[in-house]
């Protein structure tokens, strides 16, 4: 079922930052700097170091890792279910495949200020990947794959001071963005050690391995 706690609450709700809201996330802003506590009337009660089992905390990381990449319930599992097929370590395969998603790789280039914004450039069809039009947020974009501003959008007010954004953007070591044409290309698959994050993958596979 779709989620439609405010944004923000979502996040004070798992006390992290789930970065729905591009700048006002990384402002002083940001929800749950202001109210570092859980939503509703006895929020500010809670005890924040309070004991959880297992299960809450293996939940609330699957939660969290969801959330994050914008997926319902199936599309997760779905995507859990294909790291833990593949051979290999299922903690960096799930990361991974996350990770090399159309909207995402959109997100970490810096064409959007959040994974929100990036899934709705890739749905309206703005992005090319090696020159096709792709409108898939969950195109699986793979090593020497690049991916383009469509000439047609490249004037759309939403691409207006894209460039600004780009510099600005963290861009990850996987990936490269050339300036020229802004084309960016991934180099290779990204490795755990080369993606910023906040999920414990290890607690995710604990979670479907009840
Ligand atoms: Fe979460 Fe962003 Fe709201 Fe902060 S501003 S609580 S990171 S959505």
């Amino acid at each position: 079922m779709k989620n439609i706690d405010p944004k923000c609450k979502q996040c004070r709700r798992l006390g992290e930052k789930l970065m729905f809201k591009g700048e006002r996330c990384r402002s002083a802003k940001c929800a749950l700097s202001r109210r570092n506590y859980i939503p509703g009337f006895h929020g500010p009660k809670q005890r924040p170091n309070a004991k959880k089992s297992d299960y809450s905390r293996q939940l609330a990381e699957k939660q969290k890792a969801r959330k994050q990449y914008l997926l319902s319930e199936r599309q997760f599992r779905n995507i859990f279910d294909a790291a833990a097929k593949k051979i290999g370590n299922t903690e960096e395969l799930l990361l991974k495949l996350l990770e090399t998603r159309l909207d995402n790789i959109v997100y970490r280039l810096g064409f959007a200020l959040s994974r929100s914004e990036a899934r709705q450039l890739v749905n309206h069809g703005h992005f090319t990947v090696n020159s096709h039009g792709v409108n898939i947020p969950s195109y699986r974009v793979r090593a020497g794959m690049v991916i383009k501003i469509r000439e047609a959008s490249k004037r759309k007010k939403k691409f207006v001071g894209v460039e600004a954004r780009i510099k600005n953007a963290e861009i990850p070591c996987w990936l490269h963005m050339n300036m020229e044409d802004l084309s960016g290309k991934v180099l290779h698959d990204p490795a755990v050690k080369d993606i910023r994050s906040n999920i414990d993958t290890h607690v995710i596979v604990e979670f479907y391995s009840r």
